[in-house]
């Protein structure tokens, strides 16, 4: 069933292969091809010349394909599901609820929405002098779209990306993160076992090079999800060539819970949200703000809860969380703990990684008492720790969640939901959720994206559809035998007569708009135009 070797391998890969490890045992699980430049430019030859097909076959036909892949990832989850926690490290159940269902639902909202998406679109005019010309709005695809992915949702963030440029008629060319690259061959596997010709979606495996020459090759845009660091480098490059980019970047949520907000239910989104997935979620709670009445009852709700998780291998049914997906992470997880600590933080769980476990389990961790000269509270850490403060106010809270340069999501605790609404439109952010953490991303109509360092553009839902097509607006005039008033043949009484029809139409006055209008109607029986 799997696509690729499981032989463990004592060697180190050559130079032009990558070696695979499970983050949990650290157990070599394969190897992959580390791409050169040529064959990646040879990928995004051979798309773009499959992509001209696939954007002239009907919206049905494109469906047909993604109905049999639904069935196909359906009938498999339980093998896919394995392949991501295998290389992710995630438990499985994370793998099918984030992952799996994320995909099969996108599938279903792509099926119901992209056939009115990309329906001509009709746009009616204002404007008099237009009327007599009819407007019809198209959405183009881009052609070819090269995706870079990163390892923390090594399933769910390409294929999502991915299913919607196929959708709206694009072919793909899509780099996975060298840490999880068999996730991305398994999209690939299916969607061929469904029918899609091979060259619509090629995974081309590699490292950063890998990414940095598909940027150099002739793909028509990019959509890249990852680390703020990168994404700047992929702004660059793309504006070298004034390629369109989508950049999906880090993030450093807030979460506030007020007053009136139910403990119990706010200490497991909390510890849920920073936590799943050992904390590797761009949505994760990466800050936590809580109001002073309820500061001490919260935090002893969090540190309970967190006793009882189970840290191991994400392939053991048990398994709450996983390991980091590699040491180098779990060294800067242990940096911003450890200056949290000097700079007067409370230590109330964790604070060290679980060595007895393997080197990539870090205990989740819980910190009080956070000011924002902490490096924590300012850095993503992108990893298990849940670091809490008090606010008085809520005007205090508003002001401590938006001191941040990201801006990807939030979150409101309380129990006045009209309350929470409210709230959220003060909080610079692409999503806010009322009484919730993270499942925005499970929500396919949901645009997915950050204001900020967080990001530019939007995937998923109706605005990530837009990402994926440029707008063609084609104006058909309804006299084509009839030359325009506005052409050549100007003169002193055709100015006298266009100032009367901007009196016509934007004068204060009503009197001045009778006059404009007397003005401007020997301009329809001008004569003279060349
Ligand atoms: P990363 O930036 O290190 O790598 C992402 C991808 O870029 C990988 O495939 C990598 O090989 C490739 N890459 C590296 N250098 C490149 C270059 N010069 N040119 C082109 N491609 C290059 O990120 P990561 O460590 O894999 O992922 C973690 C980061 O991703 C976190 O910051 C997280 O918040 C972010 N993320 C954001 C979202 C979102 O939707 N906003 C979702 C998931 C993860």
């Amino acid at each position: 069933m799997n696509a690729f070797p499981t032989t463990v391998s004592a060697t180190a890969a050559p130079a032009n292969k990558i070696e695979v490890r499970n983050p949990a045992t650290q157990e070599t699980i394969g190897t992959i091809p580390n791409l050169a430049a040529e064959e990646i430019v040879a990928a995004v030859a051979r798309a773009r010349k499959a992509q001209a097909a696939w954007a002239a076959a009907t919206v049905r036909e494109r469906a047909r394909i993604f109905q049999r892949f639904s069935e196909l990832l359906c009938d498999q989850k339980n093998e896919v599901a394995s392949v991501i926690s295998r290389e992710a490290g995630k438990p499985e159940t994370e793998a099918l609820s984030t992952e799996i269902l994320v995909v099969l639902d996108t599938l279903k909202y792509l099926k119901d929405y992209v056939p009115q998406f990309l329906r001509p679109e009709a746009v009616p005019h204002s404007n008099p002098a237009m009327k007599l010309k009819s407007g019809t709005l198209l959405r183009e695809p881009y052609g070819v779209i090269g995706v870079i992915s990163p390892w923390n949702y090594p399933f769910s963030l390409p294929s999502v990306q991915t299913l919607s440029a196929l959708a709206t008629g694009n072919a793909v060319v899509l780099k996975p993160s060298e840490f999880t690259p068999f996730s991305s061959l398994e999209l690939q596997r299916l969607l061929r076992q469904a029918g899609l010709d091979p060259d619509l979606l090629q995974v081309i495996t590699g490292d950063g090079a890998a990414g940095a020459a598909l940027l150099s090759a002739e793909i028509d845009k990019v959509v890249f999800t990852g680390s703020v660091a990168t994404g700047k480098r992929v702004a660059q490059a793309a504006a070298a060539r004034l390629l369109p980019v989508v950049l999906e970047l880090g993030g450093k949520d807030p979460m506030i819970v007020l007053e009136d907000a139910d403990i119990d239910v706010a200490s497991s989104a909390a510890v849920w949200g920073a936590f799943m997935n050992a904390g590797q979620t761009c949505l994760s709670v990466e800050r936590c703000y809580v109001h002073e009445s309820i500061y001490e009852k919260f935090l002893s709700a969090c540190v309970a809860k967190t006793g009882k998780l189970r840290i191991g291998n994400g392939a053991e049914k048990n398994t709450d969380t996983g390991p980091m997906i590699h040491e180098r992470q779990l060294r800067i997880v242990q940096s911003h703990v450890d200056d949290a600590i000097r700079r007067g933080a409370r230590l109330l769980a964790g604070g060290k990684p679980l060595a007895e476990l393997g080197p990539n389990f870090f205990a989740p961790t819980i910190l009080a008492d956070m000011d924002h000269t902490m490096t924590i509270m300012r850095e993503e850490t992108f990893g298990p720790v849940l670091p809490v403060r008090s606010f008085t106010t809520e005007d205090q809270a508003v002001q401590l969640a938006n001191d941040s340069e990201y801006g990807l999501a939030a979150s409101v605790f309380t129990n006045n939901r009209k309350r929470g609404e409210a709230l959220a439109r003060r909080i610079h952010a692409g999503t806010v959720m009322v009484n919730d953490v993270i499942a925005c991303f499970g929500i396919s109509e949901a645009p997915h994206g950050g204001v900020k360092a967080s990001g530019i553009g939007r995937t998923h839902g109706r605005f990530g559809l837009e990402e994926m097509v440029w707008p063609k607006y084609v104006d058909s005039d309804r006299m084509p035998q009839m030359k325009k008033l506005w052409w050549y043949g100007y003169g002193p009484a055709f100015g006298d007569q266009m100032k009367g029809f901007v009196e016509l139409l934007f004068a204060k006055n009503l009197i001045n708009r009778i006059q404009g209008g007397i003005k401007s109607t020997k301009s329809y029986l001008r004569r003279k135009l060349l």
